[in-house]
C-alpha cells in the first residue's frame, strides 16, 4: 500500500484517542471521525511497518453509534474528539478504558475488576456543561477579528459558528460578539503570537451554574486596555456579570494567563455553590442521586483552578464522600486539594480535614471559602503533597503516645512546616493527624509521587479515596497501593468531559483485614 491509496475498511475497534481501528491487508488502520461499526472508504495519510493512519472519505454504512454532529467545526476543533458517537456509545467506551488500564497496567484480574467496578456515572444532557471557556482572539485572511478554538495540534484558531460552542453556555456567543464589536470601534487589536505583536490574546469567560454570576476576563499583552469604560458599557447589558477584570501576559508563551489580574468593574471573583448528594444504588447496582440540603460555596477568582463541569463534579465529589463512608468522628487528609472543592465538602461531615496544594494562591481561596462556609475543622498546608505528609510523618512516629508528639516533637515540625510551606502556618500537629482514617488525593495527570503513596501506606488509613483524570496513572498507583496492603472496594468512571476522550474515576480503597 502507498501513501493516499483509496480502501474500504470495517472499523471493529476505537483508540484510546476515540479514532476508529480497523484491519486491511495485514496492517492495523487508525482513522479519525471512524466510528466502531462503521464501513468506510479511507484514504491513507501515513503508512509504517505493520500500522498506518488514514482519513475518512466516504462513509459507505454507518455504524448504529454514530450521531449527527451538533457542531460544524467538530472535525477541525481540538475539543470534541467523539462527538459523531452516540451518548450511550461514548460512556461505555469511557468505562471500557478504566477496565483496560486497571488490567493492563495495575494487572488486575476481571475478576478482581467485576466485583468493584460501578456502572459509568453519565449525563443527562451531555452538552452545554462547561462553565469556563477560554477563546482565542485573532485575525482571519480578510483581517476580521476572530475568535474560536485551536485547530487539533495546532495554534491556528478555527472561528465558531455563530461563536456559539456547544459545550459552553449560550451566554459566551453574546460576549464575544460585543468584546469584537468593542474592539472594532476601538481600534484595539489581537494579539499576534508571531509577530508577538497586538493587544488582545483571550477570552476567558466563567459562569457560576448555581448562581448565574458571569465572570468575564480579557487576556492582554499590555498593561491596560484602551477605552475599557466602553467595553463595560456594552458587557454590562449582560444578564449575571458580575465581574469584569484584564489579565496581563506580556511572556512569549503558550500559558495563557499571566499573574497578575486587575479588576475594572464589579468583584474579583464569581461566587459558586455545588450541593451534597446522597448516593442511592438499586438492587442491580445502578446509582442515583439524590440532592441534599448541604451546599457549599466557593468564591472563585479568574486564575483559581475550579472543576469545569459542576453537574459532574457534584456528583464526583458526592460518590468520593460515600466511599470516605464518614460519620462524623474521622480525620481526613485532602492531598492535592486545589481550592479546598472537596476538603470542604468533607469537612461538612468529618471531626477535622487537612489540605494540601501546591499553589499558594489556591490555598489562600481554600482558607477563604472555609471561612465562607463557616467551617472550622480544616486546616491547609502550602507544598507538594509528598513533601507535607512525609515531613509530618517523619517527626511524628505513629507507633509513640499522642502526648510525646504534641510536646515533645512540636517545635521540630512547625520548623518543617514552615520552610515548606514559607508562610507561617499555626500548626499544631495532633496525633489524628498522623493517624488519618480517610486520606482522599486527587493528583494531576501523572498521578502521586511514590514518596507519597509510600507515606500513605505508612500511616495505613483504614480508607484511601483516590479520584483521577487519568487512569493510567491511576491504575499504575492503585497496583502500588493494593501491593501495600489495601484492596479495591469500588470504582465508578464519571463522565465530566462528554464529547471528549477523558474520563475521571473515584475509586475507593480499603486497609486489608481492616
Ligand atoms: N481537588 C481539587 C484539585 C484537583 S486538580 C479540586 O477538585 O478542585 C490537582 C491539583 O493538584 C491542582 O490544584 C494542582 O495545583 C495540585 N498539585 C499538583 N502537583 C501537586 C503536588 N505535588 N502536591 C500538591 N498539590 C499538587
Amino acid at each position: 500500500m502507498q501513501k493516499n491509496d483509496i480502501f474500504e475498511i470495517e472499523i471493529i475497534d476505537m483508540g484510546v484517542g476515540g479514532e476508529g481501528i480497523g484491519k486491511h491487508d495485514g496492517m492495523t488502520f487508525f482513522i479519525k471521525d471512524a466510528v466502531m461499526g462503521d464501513v468506510v472508504e479511507a484514504k491513507v495519510t501515513k503508512l509504517k511497518k505493520n500500522y498506518g493512519y488514514a482519513r475518512v472519505e466516504k462513509i459507505i454504512k454507518p455504524s448504529s453509534d454514530r450521531v449527527e454532529l451538533e457542531c460544524s467545526i467538530a472535525k477541525k476543533c481540538g475539543g470534541c474528539q467523539i462527538q459523531q458517537v452516540s451518548y450511550q456509545r461514548q460512556l461505555k467506551f469511557k468505562e471500557d478504558k478504566v477496565i483496560n488500564n486497571l488490567k493492563r497496567i495495575g494487572n488486575f484480574s476481571d475478576e478482581e475488576i467485576s466485583k468493584v467496578i460501578e456502572p459509568v456515572v453519565g449525563m443527562e444532557e451531555p452538552f452545554r456543561y462547561r462553565n469556563k471557556a477560554q477563546y482565542p482572539v485573532g485575525l482571519d485572511k480578510e483581517g476580521k477579528i476572530v475568535t474560536g478554538f485551536y485547530a487539533q495540534r495546532t495554534h491556528s484558531i478555527i472561528p465558531i459558528e455563530n461563536n456559539d460552542c456547544k459545550l459552553g453556555t449560550p451566554e459566551n456567543a453574546r460576549i464575544l460578539d460585543l468584546i469584537k464589536e468593542y474592539m472594532q470601534e476601538n481600534s484595539v487589536k489581537p494579539y499576534d503570537e508571531v509577530k508577538k505583536k497586538g493587544l488582545v490574546r483571550h477570552i476567558l469567560i466563567r459562569k457560576g451554574f448555581d448562581t448565574n454570576q458571569i465572570m468575564v476576563c480579557i487576556i492582554i499583552n499590555g498593561n491596560k486596555l484602551p477605552h475599557s469604560e466602553k467595553l463595560i458599557e456594552k458587557l454590562e447589558t449582560v444578564e449575571g456579570i458580575t465581574s469584569i477584570s484584564i489579565n496581563i501576559n506580556k511572556e512569549n508563551t503558550n500559558v495563557i494567563l499571566g499573574k497578575e489580574t486587575v479588576v475594572l468593574w464589579g468583584e474579583p471573583y464569581i461566587k459558586d455553590y455545588i450541593t451534597l448528594n446522597n448516593v442511592k444504588r438499586d438492587e442491580q447496582g445502578n446509582i442515583s442521586f439524590e440532592k441534599t440540603d448541604t451546599k457549599v460555596g466557593y468564591q472563585i477568582s479568574a486564575q483559581s483552578f475550579f472543576q469545569v463541569n459542576p453537574q459532574q463534579t457534584e456528583k464526583l465529589y458526592s460518590l468520593a464522600l460515600d466511599y470516605a463512608g464518614l460519620k462524623g468522628e474521622e480525620s481526613v487528609w485532602d492531598l492535592y486539594c486545589g481550592i479546598g472543592t472537596i476538603s470542604l465538602f468533607l469537612a461538612n461531615k468529618a471531626k477535622n480535614v487537612y489540605g494540601v496544594e501546591i499553589v499558594e494562591q489556591a490555598i489562600e481561596d481554600a482558607k477563604r471559602n472555609a471561612k465562607l462556609n463557616n467551617i472550622e475543622n480544616s486546616k491547609f498546608f502550602v507544598g507538594k503533597a509528598e513533601d507535607i505528609i512525609s515531613e509530618f510523618y517523619k517527626t511524628n512516629a505513629i507507633d509513640k503516645s499522642a502526648q510525646d508528639k504534641m510536646q515533645g516533637k512540636k517545635e521540630s515540625v512547625e520548623t518543617t512546616v514552615e520552610e515548606s510551606v514559607e508562610t507561617k502556618a499555626e500548626v499544631s500537629v495532633d496525633a489524628q493527624m498522623m493517624k488519618p482514617d480517610v486520606i482522599v488525593v486527587d493528583p494531576p495527570r501523572k498521578g502521586c509521587d511514590n514518596l507519597c503513596l509510600d507515606t500513605m501506606l505508612k500511616m495505613a488509613p483504614p480508607k484511601i479515596v483516590y479520584v483521577s483524570c487519568d487512569s493510567a496513572t491511576l491504575a499504575r498507583d492503585l497496583r502500588y497501593l493494593c501491593d501495600g496492603g489495601y484492596e479495591l472496594k469500588k470504582v465508578c468512571p464519571v463522565d465530566q468531559f462528554a464529547q471528549t476522550t477523558h474520563v475521571e474515576t473515584v475509586v475507593g480503597l480499603q486497609r486489608v483485614n481492616y
